[in-house]
């Protein structure tokens, strides 16, 4: 049973990722695919297989051929970020949706030896919050 100051600090994480769902996912072309935010509070275990960002703050999972992912946010740890640092992260984890075809494993959950889409990811997330931000400029 989650206590109501608890369930107060969820729903306040969630509204975070929900604007943020609301104003990019038109712009990234995502809004075809089926994309369910799920909410943790408890700390994510490191051995999932899946990816993981400034000790496990989300985890995204990915089923291209279907339109479908899964992000894992980890409550305490998006609480704790300032809005830009979050939508930094948010981005990350939407640039694996957008990437996670050019895998040649075929593995439907991200596994931990990919540095190149991490990095790929990680500039592209900066990319487009630098042109929301500054135009481009
Ligand atoms: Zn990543």
């Amino acid at each position: 049973m989650i206590s109501p100051a608890m369930q107060a600090f969820i729903d306040e994480q969630k509204a975070r990722i929900q604007a943020l769902s609301a104003k990019w996912r038109t712009a990234l072309w995502l809004n075809g695919w089926t994309i369910t935010d799920s909410f943790y509070t408890d700390t994510l275990s490191k051995d999932s297989g899946a990816s993981e960002i400034a000790e496990c703050v989300a985890q995204t999972f990915v089923d291209a051929p279907y339109l479908e992912a899964t992000i894992r946010w980890h409550v305490p740890s998006i609480a704790d970020m300032d809005d830009e640092r979050l939508e930094y992260i948010w981005l990350h984890e939407q640039m694996h949706i957008l990437l996670k075809e050019m895998r040649l494993d075929g593995l439907m959950i991200e596994g931990s030896g990919l540095p190149h889409e991490e990095r790929v990811a990680t500039l592209l997330a900066h990319a487009f919050q630098t042109v929301a931000k500054e135009g481009g400029k």
